[in-house]
């Protein structure tokens, strides 16, 4: 992956000697920059994209397709944001080539109801409608940029670890997901053996917007904007080895900068759900900057409070057939759900507490550190009450669960009978899966409001001119229970190509 030994790199050092001196008089502490506090500008492009992660590379390829001449800066010594330790996997659907090469039936319509029914109240229905519509073609440029994918799908639940390229990336097997719409598998991750699909993926969109000659600037963070007195933004101020630089901006900046799991204190104010979370997940530069230089300029922020908290219990998958309960002794969700559902009921919807009860054949066959097993019985009586649950509660529980089970029923929740026996072996086990004892990784969807070309928008919903967003700095599609694994990257790479695009054709300064 470049980085900045690399050849299409500019070191930090390199960045100085290419600016010269400072320009700028008032900016520090300010919100933003005015204009008129800018003497003279160090650099000028024409299109400047903050944040090297997916979004970011994926707008700078389409804006320098798009004729214009791109910077890409990144405030960490290293390209690639948290798109690089991803799995890589993006949620496409509707019939791409890989589904139709493994006879794999799906449909825009019957996606867009998953992912309009199966995750929050009043999703953005637009910006999905257009993702439904343009993800084949978007995978077909996936595979452009130089992204491998095999010919294998895999049924089993979870990232595959093979070379497999297509599996069920999300909720769509479990209830109600199943009700909503015909269950497809979508996910789609680089062939690549083991958690490296994001490596690859960015080193091949990294190598491409090299090759198209974009210039690449690393360890240089963008600091404030620059605003004309009308509104438009006309740079950035950025700064590099504690200096900061003027670059003006000829038609558009694009926030690509992540989200801001990093930042603690912003996690406290706008995400007390996730802060709880025990893993703050994404790299070190998730630090929320891209956020709050769009708001400093007047730009409405959505969604902030939401994100992906995630209880991976499985694999193995043999674990579904114990049962999640709350505090109260008491199921609440189908333990078959997406891992990024079950995270997010306990940690949305239980206060960030709830236990994985296991019997003898339920149980991990292998030593487990995601979750530690704090009860262990010969009775369900005695792991309630050793987790003081409500008397009687975990014993009603189970027994109108096991019930129904032996029946191959759940009127609850709908399980699939491959997981659904009743609980009768010991030694049972009590887990815990709370959000901040267990492993419970998070990262943030909060972000600026965007149209559907990345435009930024006010609390007022008026365009922001010269201003763009992408990926987790703005609200994209991924929210709160987050439903599939993949549209994260999926909504970063698709709607940083739209955002780039929108950015090369705006002129602001003329
Ligand atoms: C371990 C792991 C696995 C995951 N797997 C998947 C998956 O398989 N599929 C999926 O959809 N999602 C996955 N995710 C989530 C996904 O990786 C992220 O949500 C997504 O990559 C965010 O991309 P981005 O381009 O918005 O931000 P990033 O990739 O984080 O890039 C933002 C970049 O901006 C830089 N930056 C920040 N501030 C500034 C500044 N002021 N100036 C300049 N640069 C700045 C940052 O340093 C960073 O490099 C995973 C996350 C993790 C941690």
């Amino acid at each position: 992956m470049p980085d900045d030994s690399g050849e299409h790199a500019v070191t930090r050092r390199g960045l100085l000697g290419a600016l010269g001196a400072t320009a700028v008089t008032a900016a520090a502490g300010a919100a933003a920059t005015p204009r008129s506090a800018v003497k003279s500008w160090d650099l000028r492009t024409d299109v400047l994209v903050v944040g090297s992660g997916a979004a970011g590379v994926s707008a700078a390829i389409e804006a320098r397709r798009a004729d214009a001449r791109v910077m890409l800066i990144e405030s960490l010594p290293r390209f690639g944001g948290s798109s690089a330790m991803s799995g890589g996997v993006v949620y496409a659907g509707g019939g791409t080539a890989l589904q139709k090469a493994l006879n794999v039936e799906d449909s825009v319509e019957q996606m867009y109801r998953f992912l309009t029914l199966a995750g929050t109240l009043h999703p953005p229905h637009e910006k999905i409608q257009l993702y439904c519509e343009g993800s084949a073609g978007h995978f077909d440029w996936l595979v452009e940029q130089g992204i491998r994918y095999t010919d294998k799908l895999t049924l089993a639940k979870g990232l595959p670890m093979g070379d497999e390229s297509l599996y069920f990336s999300g909720t769509e097997q479990a209830w109600p997901a199943r009700d909503l719409a015909q269950p497809a598998p979508r996910g789609h991750v680089p062939g690549i053996p083991g958690m490296n699909g994001g490596r690859h993926l960015m080193e091949a969109l990294l190598s491409r917007v090299a090759a198209l000659g974009v210039t690449m600037r690393a360890g240089v963070a963008a600091h404030r904007l620059v605003t004309e007195s009308d509104g438009r933004i006309a740079g950035v101020i950025v700064s590099s080895d504690g200096e900061q630089r003027a670059i003006a901006v000829q038609r558009g900046v694009v926030l690509a900068c992540g989200g801001f799991i990093h930042n603690r204190e912003m996690m406290r104010q706008y995400a007390p759900q996730l802060y709880e979370c025990s893993v703050p997940w994404g790299n070190a530069g998730d630090l929320g900057a891209g956020i709050n230089m769009g708001i400093a300029v007047g730009a409405a922020a959505l969604r902030m409070n939401e994100g992906f908290a995630i209880a991976p219990i499985y694999p193995p998958e043999s674990v579904l057939s114990g049962i999640v309960v709350n505090a109260s002794g008491q199921r609440f969700i189908s333990e078959e759900s997406y891992h990024g559902v079950l995270g997010d009921a306990i940690a949305y919807h239980q206060k960030g507490r709830a236990w994985l009860i296991t019997d003898r054949d339920s149980s991990y066959a292998f030593h487990q550190d995601n979750f530690l097993p704090v009860a262990e019985a010969s009775t369900i009586g005695d792991i309630a009450s050793r987790l003081e649950f409500p008397r009687g509660a975990l014993q009603q529980t189970v027994a109108y669960y096991n019930l129904h089970a032996a029946n191959g029923d759940d009127p609850m929740f709908r399980k699939s009978r491959l997981y659904l026996r009743p609980l009768q072996g010991p030694p049972y086990k009590a887990w815990d899966l709370s959000t901040s004892r267990a492993f419970f990784p998070a990262h943030t969807f909060g972000g600026l409001h965007t149209g559907t070309d990345g435009q930024v928008l006010s609390s007022f919903g008026e365009v922001i001119p010269g201003l763009y967003a992408a990926g987790r700095n703005s609200a994209g599609i991924p929210t709160a229970p987050y439903i599939a694994s993949g549209l994260s990257v999926g909504d970063c790479t698709f709607f940083g190509r739209r955002a780039g695009r929108a950015a090369a054709r705006m002129r602001t300064l003329g």
